[in-house]
């Protein structure tokens, strides 16, 4: 499966159940740059990013129902308010039977109706949880694990349909690791985490009970499920070894890996396709997945498929089910005290399950349509700068130039929402049957994706919703995207200065174009496919740069002895500097011969640090760090406001950094790679 280069990963998708809807709440103002969140008692040359939102910090604890607070989540609340109204309106509305607005309005209406779903219990999964238990054989196995991800429920490893990396206009299939509930490798293993699975199993053990075992059956599967996943765990590789996609593409012909593990047979058949070849991103897990099988009895991988349809269900089933979902994945993994309330959960399951019908009415509504033409020009003076830096860059070979700059010139933006809007009129949605309407909209994606296999990529298709606060690189189609939601302050801010908008956007824009020459992404080439086009000396050249930012990042303590993993973020942190160092020459550029005025006391160069900085203000709690420094190739955000920053020079020039300064770093140490 392709690595999509997100501007930062979203908390993971665990919904959370609150007490009841809370009163209507006002659409606050969208959050901007202010230089009100600026901490002037400390020096910018001491503590950039407490200098630049220190105040922020103190005015903002972290709401009870997040992980971590900072611009993204502030604009992502902006926007979840606006979903709320839409679907509101739409539950109250009477828009046509089959729209995409009648659809979205009924989710939202089963979704609400507490009392049916409580009601209902853990039926609605009796039909999945009894053909689990009448699995007698392997065969059967594959043939239910076949049937669970059909319907979205994970399990024992995974299959995707996504651009085969090395033929990039043709969808393969892919198999890669997976059916661990717990987020990395490490959190079977680690010491840092014996607390973690402790807890697992106990957590296992209640949602077990809940769903009809006996306290000892119970308490016994539990263990049983957490020595299955650490079975495959053991087989499973690290999120760093993960980073490597020369690495975790093994394309084979689909009898090579059924013979590593023949359930592999029945469980395609299942699936319905039958490709000639199968992409294996880590022959080794299934390798290791077989071994298992062998040696387990069929029982373990009973209950462990119990427990993995369990927690697939749970946030869309009566409350004592998603109340201990949360209760282990978001307070216990993540410090979050309290659900959100009941419209935003259900607001982000619609927008999880049907995307681009709720987005379009968010589109219609709050999308303005000068974003397009303003962004299109902000991107056109960004590549201009990206494109020269690559003429000019000293340290590659005329050939490697050659090519870098034919895939430059290759690449493609798409901006806001898709032209052209998935048709959901085969999803059957009721307003009184929300775990129905969860699985009908997760069998429809699950469907339309494996229908894909074999037939020319879509380049049109978005992987992300409209009102999503991010953007990505996608390596085989070359292109940036950059979804409606984030088009808003503090991103991009039609009322204010240039600087604040290349500081922001302008960085968010070239982050991701440089991610298509970071250290995953110059793997790709211009037609978007995996290989090694780079000289020896070129890539020698490119790693010992990018390795002053895998020291530098490295050397980040975020938590009491724990230090950020260089090697995991270091696509994001050449991407960052890449961004915020294109995004700075192209503002100057703008400026040139333009009068310079002071803001609030700035110049226009200190205004883009600060607007930069001012991106990644964050408050964080500790458990929610901690399982982002494990798995997540984002530094955080703490780090990602000064980080880059310290690299380049203008930066020093606009706040007169000097040697001696905590924000100085030897000329000699200072990362430069476009
Ligand atoms: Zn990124």
């Amino acid at each position: 499966m392709k690595r999509y280069r997100l501007l930062l990963l979203a908390a993971a998708a665990v919904a959370a159940c609150a007490p009841l809807p809370t009163a209507e709440q006002a659409r606050p103002a969208a959050p901007r740059f202010s230089a009100a969140y600026l901490d002037t008692s400390v020096s910018p040359r001491a503590d950039f990013a407490r200098y630049a939102f220190g105040a922020w910090q103190k005015a903002n604890p972290i709401p009870a129902d997040k992980a971590r607070w900072g611009a993204f989540g502030e604009l992502d609340q902006f926007n979840q308010l606006a979903l709320k109204g839409i679907l509101e309106a739409a539950s109250a509305g009477s828009a046509e039977p089959g729209s995409g607005e009648r659809k979205v309005g009924d989710f939202f209406k089963s979704a609400m109706d507490t009392a049916a779903i409580d009601a209902a219990g853990v039926k609605p999964i009796e039909p999945g949880l009894a053909r689990i238990a009448a699995i007698a054989s392997t065969e059967d196995l594959a043939r239910a694990l076949a049937r669970l991800h059909d319907s979205g429920v994970g399990g024992m490893f995974s299959i995707a349909v996504d651009a085969d990396e090395k033929k990039s206009e043709v969808n393969a299939l892919y198999a890669y690791q997976g059916g661990m509930s717990l987020p990395s490798r490490g959190h079977y293993f680690d010491a840092q985490f014996e607390k973690i699975r402790a807890a697992f199993v106990e957590h296992v053990a209640k949602m077990l009970a809940l769903a009809g075992d006996t306290p000892e059956a119970a308490a016994a599967g539990a263990k049983t499920v957490f020595e299955v996943e650490k079975s495959l765990a053991a087989g499973a590789k690290t999120p760093v070894e993960l980073r490597d996609s020369l690495a975790n593409y093994n394309k084979m012909p689909t009898a090579e890996l059924e013979a590593k593990l023949p359930m592999f047979k029945p469980y395609l058949a299942g699936r319905g396709v039958g490709p000639a070849e199968v992409i294996v991103g880590q022959p080794k897990f299934f390798e290791s997945l077989q071994a298992q099988l062998a040696a387990r009895p069929l029982a373990d991988w009973k209950v462990y498929l119990r427990y993995r349809l369990l927690r697939a269900a749970a946030p869309y089933l009566a409350s004592p089910f998603e109340a201990e979902s949360f209760r282990f994945y978001a307070t216990v993994m993540r410090g979050t005290p309290a659900m959100e309330p009941r419209w935003q959960r259900a607001s982000r399951t619609i927008d999880g399950a049907m995307g681009e019908a709720l987005g379009k009415l968010y589109v219609e509504r709050y999308y303005p349509p000068e974003a397009e033409a303003r962004m299109d020009e902000m991107i056109r003076n960004i590549t201009a700068v990206m494109r020269d830096r690559l003429r000019n860059v000293d340290w590659m070979a005329e050939a490697t130039r050659k090519k870098a700059l034919a895939k430059f010139d290759r690449f493609t933006a798409k901006i806001g929402h898709p032209a052209k809007w998935r048709d959901y009129s085969s999803v059957a949605i009721r307003p009184d049957a929300y775990f129905a309407d969860v699985r009908a909209a997760g069998e429809f994606e699950v469907k339309r994706r494996l229908a894909k296999l074999g037939k020319p990529v879509d380049k049109a298709e978005w992987r992300m919703s409209p009102p999503t606060v991010n953007a990505y690189f996608d390596p085989t189609q070359n292109d940036i995207n950059f979804p409606a939601g984030i088009l808003q302050p503090p991103f991009f801010d039609y009322s204010l200065d240039d600087a604040v908008n290349y500081g922001a956007i302008g960085a968010v824009i070239g982050h991701e174009i440089t991610h298509g020459f970071d250290d995953q992404g110059r793997h790709y080439d211009a037609d978007g496919n995996l290989a090694d086009w780079w000289t020896a000396e070129d890539a020698a050249r490119f790693e010992a740069r990018a390795k002053k930012l895998v020291e530098q990042f490295g050397g980040y303590e975020a938590l009491p002895g724990l230090k950020v993993n260089g090697e995991l973020t270091l696509g994001e942190n050449i991407a960052d500097l890449g961004g915020v160092s294109i995004a700075f020459e192209a503002l100057e550029r703008s400026l040139a011969g333009k009068e310079r005025k002071t803001i609030d006391g700035f110049t226009p160069e200190q205004r883009f640090f600060l607007s930069f900085a001012q991106v990644w203000r964050t408050n964080i709690r500790d458990d929610a760090l901690r399982q982002q420094l494990a798995v997540d190739p984002h530094s955080p955000g703490q780090f990602r406001a000064f980080g880059a920053l310290v690299n380049l020079q203008p930066f020093y020039d606009a706040f007169g950094i000097r040697e001696g300064d905590p924000m100085w770093r030897k000329p000699g140490d200072r990362a430069k790679i476009w």
